[in-house]
């Protein structure tokens, strides 16, 4: 149990796109793309919010 979380990031510059693996602990931080050099922040949470989920609509059309 002592092997650390990595979690895994894709670099923010659109010309190199690399997928880098970062260590839960470098949350918070920034880290450097081993590729091209851009500093990448890191956010220290992860977001929790639902990607791609459409609202439904409950809206019942009257029917009079
Ligand atoms: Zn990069």
């Amino acid at each position: 149990m002592s092997e650390p979380k990595m979690a895994r990031i894709m670099c923010p510059n659109l010309t190199c796109r690399k997928v880098l693996s970062i260590p839960e602990t470098a949350r918070g931080k920034t880290v450097r793309c081993k590729s091209c050099g851009t500093s990448i922040r890191i956010p220290s949470s992860k977001p929790t919010k639902p990607a791609g989920q459409p609202e439904q609509g409950a809206q019942t059309p009257p029917s009079n």
